[in-house]
């Protein structure tokens, strides 16, 4: 009879070394994150390594080695079969972050294949799963084989993740969720990076967002964050660059599930807000630079119709009727300006919260999401508003969430008196940007 395999090393060694401020070996990373998803090292031990971590930090080969043994946790996508060069873009998640809906076929429509593994929304920022939900028909799941396909014949995929992916990921997440650990950038880094690069996309692009709606609220943290991806991205192979944005004001001109969807179909139609159509633009042609697509505006791919053209195939092949109605709440209550002025300031985690409380966002992984609940924005910082005049418009399926969604805006806007307000000082969306060569 042979017992179980002795193991190499132990989780209370581990935890030594980096409550102590060490670096720990190679081959002790590797062990400890694969016996974390065995079930050898238990919950409490990793809590610990990981409280360790947000403490003291990680270096940067040490950050990659743990990266490389997440990935090793789980399946890398082949995507050789691919015929174009494949390039995706991750968003750290901000409010009415809908990108990806107008971005992914927009680069399909330019040449690139876009292979993006997405997830579901928790918390005040939506996911894009849960927005192309709201489109009848539409699956998220996909299998290996019709990815590749889709990939192939239409040029961008956007589905859910597979269990098979960074699996040590997963245990992770959830475990620093109840731990006060999520907020450590190696492992919001690693944990991030060791999906997107088991995705197997050759280019990658960062929107990583910085302001009260986002996850990083100071740039000095949203820097760090970028340089660590990039280094992480760069140094398994794989062409990566990061956007650093505003998310201090919510994207466009909606939060929620169908209205982002149908904002996406504007920008795809050549309308759309400025700034959805300045951020696509912009992230699009950073995907495209990096499988080596330069000289082109992808703007005139929205302009002309290609990329709407995508998107109808996108979503045909997963089911969604692309013609059909979009879902719409039952109820829509009015938000009125309290006074007349310059709308000087409309807060993203406010707007977040009020679309989360009308039934937009979930606050449990297993929770339903209204497909037709959010907010609607009926002006932007900038704008002039009249007391009394419509400044945002609530839709919800049960009017009882009308009210707490109302107090989530309490102290949520600013609007000034002074006629010079709002004039000059606006916030560029795109602050930085952030390539191997300036990750350092
Ligand atoms: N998103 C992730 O996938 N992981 C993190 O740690 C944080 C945000």
């Amino acid at each position: 009879m042979t017992g179980p395999r002795p193991e190499p090393f132990d989780a209370v060694g581990v935890i030594r070394i980096k409550r102590d401020r060490g670096r720990i070996p190679d081959a002790e990373i590797d062990w400890v994150i694969d016996a974390y998803t065995r079930g050898v090292v238990a919950d409490e031990q990793m809590s610990a390594l990981a409280m360790a971590i947000l403490l003291n930090g990680m270096q940067a080969d040490e950050l990659s080695r743990w990266t490389d043994a997440m990935i090793a946790s789980g399946e890398r996508l082949d995507l050789s079969a691919v015929s174009r060069p494949t390039t995706d873009k991750h968003s750290t998640g901000g409010v009415g972050d809908k990108i990806t809906l107008p971005l992914a076929p927009l680069v399909a429509a330019l040449g690139g294949a876009v292979p993006q593994l997405s997830g579901r929304g928790l918390g005040h920022t939506g996911g894009t799963l849960d927005k192309l939900e709201s489109i009848p028909g539409w699956r998220a799941e996909v299998s290996n084989a019709d990815f590749v396909r889709q990939l192939n014949e239409v040029g961008a995929v956007v589905c859910a993740a597979g269990d098979g992916l960074a699996p040590a990921d997963r245990k992770l997440y959830a475990l620093r969720d109840v731990t006060a650990t999520v907020e450590a950038i190696p492992l919001i880094a690693s944990s991030i990076m060791s999906k997107k690069i088991a995705e197997g996309s050759s280019s990658l692009v960062l929107d990583v967002k910085v302001g009260t709606g986002a996850f990083m609220k100071t740039e000095t943290d949203a820097r760090t964050l970028a340089r660590t991806m990039v280094e992480l991205g760069t140094a398994a192979g794989t062409h990566t660059v990061a956007l650093l944005t505003d998310m201090n004001t919510p994207l466009g001109l909606t939060a929620g599930n169908a209205l982002e969807v149908a904002e996406s179909l504007e920008v795809l139609s050549g309308g759309g807000p400025c700034d959805v159509v300045e951020l696509t633009v912009a992230l699009a042609t950073e995907m495209l630079a990096g499988i080596g697509i330069t000289d082109i505006d992808p703007a005139e791919a929205l302009n002309d119709g290609r990329a709407m053209d995508v998107w109808r195939r996108m979503i045909s092949a997963q089911g969604g009727d692309p013609s059909a109605p979009l879902p719409r709440a039952r109820e829509v209550d009015v938000f009125a300006a309290p006074s007349s002025g310059v709308l000087t300031r409309l807060d993203a985690y406010a707007v977040g919260v009020a679309a989360w409380r009308l039934g937009a966002g979930r606050a449990r992984k297993e929770d339903p999401v209204s497909a037709g609940a959010g907010v609607v924005m009926l002006a932007k910082p900038g704008d002039r508003v009249i007391a009394g005049q419509p400044l945002l418009e609530l839709h919800a399926d049960e009017p009882d969430r009308f009210e707490r969604a109302r107090q989530a805006l309490d102290g949520g806007f600013d609007i000034s008196n002074d006629s010079s307000a709002g004039d000059g000082g606006t916030v560029a969306l795109v602050i930085d940007r952030i390539a191997a060569d300036s990750a350092r």
